[in-house]
């Protein structure tokens, strides 16, 4: 049989095929250069277990208070290696992402002092951690106060408006490198960097922290390289590889991390606890796999976008801009256009490919969301997956494709979805 019939077997008609077919010869230069990245990368990864003497003893787990760990406390090793930190916290014990964040953020801010976000708002998840939102246990109710300065309408930092904001009580600054739910640009390594010097040449006792999300292995550097005290993200996204079932990391400063411990665990316990259980060989081999799984997760995105652009719907980021994320946002203009991108997406899947995603009220957030993720691991969103907020202007949030080809068949059935509804024609 041949590929194109295969593609028949999904439903995807021949005139679907070959419109990504065309598409995807232009992007073969593209896709070299990725891959050039995840070389790096891989190499880099390579080079932190080997100089960590990582082990098979390593991938024992222990249980109880976890004293001693080797396992967990050489990957912790290895990860401050990749990110060139002075520590790390590595855990299963932090849940998801937004627990990492929230983890740094408490343990390293005392009442009285100010958090300032010179990036504009951040992910939704954090509104109820700091506060913006009222909510139980929030930053605010320990009278951690908060400050915002928006990027400027062409995607600029204020500058001014920064300098203004810092104050005697900025204690620590955050910057989310991806867009999350919103259409503004994806910062680069690049630009943290100068946002960092900016912050740090005004007022140099104040912490930078960088939410990673998405980003890690996109570039060949991480934000902690450009002087950020502290990098946090969740293990069920990239640096997972698909394979770590739960997870979240703290890299950064000695001191910062030790926070983030002493709040994890207890105050005198810190890193020595926490046993690893039998998670430590999808961790390490998570990480092992997260450089080329990166790819194929960029490679899809930068294919959806240049599909959904050549038909008229505004992405960002655009066919042909840089990347620093892994996420895609295409505007739909109406719920229906995302609620069939998703069935699109989900009828892809290798798990649950039969069941139809429907809008509903998730934790955490203040809209109605729709998700499709046929995921091996519930709700990673390293693996092919896509949600959208059901508010104007309908933008739907791709990201992830553990393999290239995935993330293939999951753009041309949401495209054929799509196509069969009306909503667009090639
Ligand atoms: C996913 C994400 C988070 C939260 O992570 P969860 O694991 O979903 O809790 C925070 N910030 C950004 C930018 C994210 O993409």
């Amino acid at each position: 049989m041949e590929l194109g019939e295969q593609y028949k077997e999904f439903g995807i008609s021949k005139a679907v095929y070959h419109f990504g077919e065309e598409i995807l010869t232009a992007l073969r230069p593209r896709f070299a250069q990725i891959d050039e990245t995840a070389e790096y990368n891989q190499l880099k990864v390579i080079r932190a277990m080997q100089t960590a003497n990582v082990s098979e003893a390593c991938l024992l787990g222990t249980t109880g208070y976890g004293y001693n760990d080797l396992g967990r406390d050489t990957l912790e090793k290895v990860y401050a290696h990749v990110f060139q930190t002075e520590d790390a916290l590595v855990r299963p014990q932090i849940t998801c992402g937004t627990h990492a964040l929230a983890l740094a953020l408490m343990s390293n801010l005392r009442p009285g002092d100010e958090l300032l976000s010179p990036v504009g708002k951040p992910y939704d998840t954090l509104e109820e951690v700091i506060g913006i939102r009222p909510s139980r246990g929030s930053l605010a109710e320990y009278g951690v106060t908060y400050r915002q300065v928006d990027l400027l309408p062409d995607g600029r930092f204020d500058y001014e408006g920064i300098r203004a904001a810092i104050g005697e009580k900025t204690r620590l600054v955050t910057i989310q490198r991806s867009k999350g739910y919103q259409t503004r640009p994806t910062l680069s390594v690049a630009r943290i960097g100068e946002l960092t010097a900016f912050v740090k040449s005004i007022k140099p006792d104040v912490l930078v922290m960088v939410d990673n999300c998405y980003g890690e292995f996109v570039e060949t550097t991480e934000p902690s390289q450009m002087g950020a005290d502290m990098v946090v993200g969740s293990l069920i996204k990239n640096p997972g590889g698909g394979l770590a079932p739960i997870g979240g990391y703290i890299v950064g400063e000695k001191e910062c991390v030790e926070n983030a411990a002493c709040r994890l665990t207890s105050p005198g316990l810190a890193k020595e606890v926490g046993a690893s259980l039998g998670i430590l060989p999808a961790f390490y081999q998570g990480l092992f796999l997260a450089p080329t799984v990166t790819a194929s997760a960029l490679k899809g995105a930068i294919f959806a976008a240049n599909i959904y652009e050549k038909l008229g719907f505004a992405v960002v980021p655009d066919s042909s801009e840089s990347r620093h994320d892994i996420i895609q946002a295409v505007t739909f203009g109406s719920p229906e256009g995302v609620i069939a991108f998703c069935e699109g997406i989900q009828a892809a899947a290798p798990v649950d490919s039969f069941v139809t995603p429907e809008p509903w009220d998730m934790p955490g957030y203040d809209a109605k969301v729709i998700m499709a993720a046929g995921t091996f691991v519930s709700g990673s969103s390293i693996e092919l997956s896509a949600d959208g907020p059901i508010v104007p202007p309908y933008a739907v949030y791709f990201q992830g494709g553990l393999t290239f080809p995935h993330a293939k068949l999951g753009i041309l059935k949401s495209l054929q979805n799509l196509v069969d509804k009306g909503i667009c024609r090639l």
